[in-house]
């Protein structure tokens, strides 16, 4: 019996977090211009540490930007100006996101949708204006390019991520791997990949395949338990993507999901 693969693409194929902080660091530096004037390099890279352990609990791709900009505050005590920066710890951020995020702006005295319209510009802007450096900021994550190479399996992308550039990802990493008609940008949130779920396990061809879903949220593993038309599939959270201690450690309590390793996965695929 053969295999089809359903695969996420930021969190199981791609490590995004470069092109998040770089996107958000080339917008912070436009909204507040002297935002970065103290920043060298190995703060730099001390920040897109910290942006990839906060990364799960970040609800939209802007709040990369809320979140440079407070990680700055509590290195830099000369820019500070909201209330929580001091003593504040990553392992708090990622406890308080959601809370944080809205007494920030409040204290910074900015405007949401202001801060989203720039952030947006920007990231838009650079993808037009400059995409060969705009997908070198992302990567594969190690080992996937060549488990794609000699993967002999049905493999298909649903992501949230707008098709076209999981295709220019993927065609400067793993170069003829994944042919486009078989990467689905469904847009944002759980609902859309389950209808493509639900559609690529129905169509002929697939009839007799083993299914097997790979993920890096565990609230979209969980829409899918509960949906029983999607009872065929074999479920998995990356544990490599972009998840916290809690969520893996809940995912280990849940019969119907496996958490896989890196290299299980490339393994797999092969
Ligand atoms: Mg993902």
């Amino acid at each position: 019996m053969g295999d089809l693969y359903a695969l996420d693409f930021d969190g199981v194929l791609c490590d995004s977090c470069g092109e998040g902080y770089a996107s958000a660091a080339k917008a912070a530096k436009v909204i507040w211009p002297t935002l970065f004037n103290d920043v060298d390099s190995s703060l730099e890279d001390w920040l897109v540490d910290q942006v990839r352990t906060v990364r799960p609990v970040l609800q939209k791709r802007y709040d990369n930007l809320l979140l440079v900009r407070l990680l700055l505050e509590m290195r830099l005590p000369s820019i500070r100006k909201s209330s929580v920066a001091e003593g504040l710890t990553v392992e708090g951020i990622v406890e308080n996101w959601s809370e944080l995020k809205n007494l920030i702006l409040k204290e910074w005295g900015e405007d949401r949708d202001a801060l989203l319209n720039s952030y947006g510009k920007v990231r838009d802007e650079w993808k037009v204006q400059d995409l060969k450096t705009w997908i070198g900021a992302n990567r594969l994550y190690p080992g996937v390019a060549d488990a794609l190479k000699s993967a002999t399996s049905a493999i298909y992308i649903v992501t949230g991520k707008q098709s076209p550039f999981a295709e220019v990802i993927l065609q400067e990493f793993a170069k003829d791997t994944i042919p486009p008609e078989r990467i689905f940008g469904v847009g944002a949130g759980s609902e859309p990949k389950l209808e493509k779920l639900k559609q690529l396990q129905k169509k002929p061809e697939h009839q007799g395949l083993k299914l097997h879903f790979v993920e890096d949220r565990l609230a979209t593993l969980k829409k899918v338990i509960k949906e029983p038309e999607l009872d065929g599939w074999n479920l998995y959270l990356s544990g490599w993507g972009y998840n916290t201690q809690k969520e893996k450690d809940e995912a280990a309590t849940i019969p119907r999901i496996q958490i896989l390793q890196l290299s299980d996965f490339n393994t797999k695929l092969k």
